[in-house]
């Protein structure tokens, strides 16, 4: 994996087409592309956090507002909030590639996801409605890094039960996007076919007829 410091910071509007990977725990980590080249970090403020959380239906829509309301009062806290964010996402990028790799992923990361889905779990509540007990993310005690715990939560809860087999990395390049392939053949390598899937047909494509006009010389 490349540096931080070699990641370009990049102002971005989310489109249906970046939440593939199945989850919002690893739409979250797909909001860095192109970690195999020149890597693009989609988070430049704290701000698009709250924009990214909001498009995927992160947390309820009174959480946002008061979230926005308390960045512009505590902007420093914000800060360091989304500075934390990004040290977890990349904590879960090395975690899930290793995954994937069936290596043992760093103990650190581990650490820290315990971390925040611990803070995640102390974000919920449970309500008795209805003759039943149902789990729902309190509205109280909101703090900047809520959507860190909600996304460690969801890794935690969501992703981590899944059978890991199915945990994947895009083929594409430029990409290293992760997804959970949900397919019923389990060979879906790329993250949109219409994205990575096409570029890597037509880099096939024009090296197959560079070789065939090669054979004809
Ligand atoms: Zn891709």
């Amino acid at each position: 994996m490349k540096s931080i410091l070699q990641v370009k910071i990049e102002p971005h509007q989310f489109r249906s087409r970046d939440t593939i990977a199945g989850d919002a725990a690893l739409d979250f980590v797909n909001t860095v592309t192109g970690r195999d080249q020149s890597p693009r970090d989609w988070l430049d403020s704290y701000a698009r956090l709250l924009e990214w959380a909001a498009f995927v239906h992160l947390l309820p829509k009174s959480a946002l507002r008061a979230l926005v309301k308390k960045a512009q009062k505590e902007p420093a806290a914000a800060g360091i909030a989304l500075a934390r964010a990004k040290v977890l996402r990349e904590a879960l990028f090395g975690l899930v590639t290793r995954i994937i790799s069936r290596r043992a992923p760093p103990k650190s990361a581990l650490a820290l996801l315990r971390e925040h889905w611990v803070t995640g779990i102390k974000a919920h509540e449970l309500r008795f409605r209805d003759g039943g007990v149902l789990l729902g993310l309190r509205g109280d005690a909101l703090n900047c890094d809520r959507i860190t715990s909600v996304v460690a939560y969801g890794m935690v809860q969501q992703v981590l039960p899944l059978p890991m087999d199915r945990l994947r990395i895009c083929h594409g390049t430029n990409c290293s996007w992760v997804f959970i392939d949900s397919s019923k053949a389990g060979r879906r390598r790329w993250c949109d076919m219409a994205v990575c899937g096409n570029t890597a047909k037509s880099r096939r494509f024009l090296a197959r007829s560079r070789q065939r006009r090669r054979a004809r010389r």
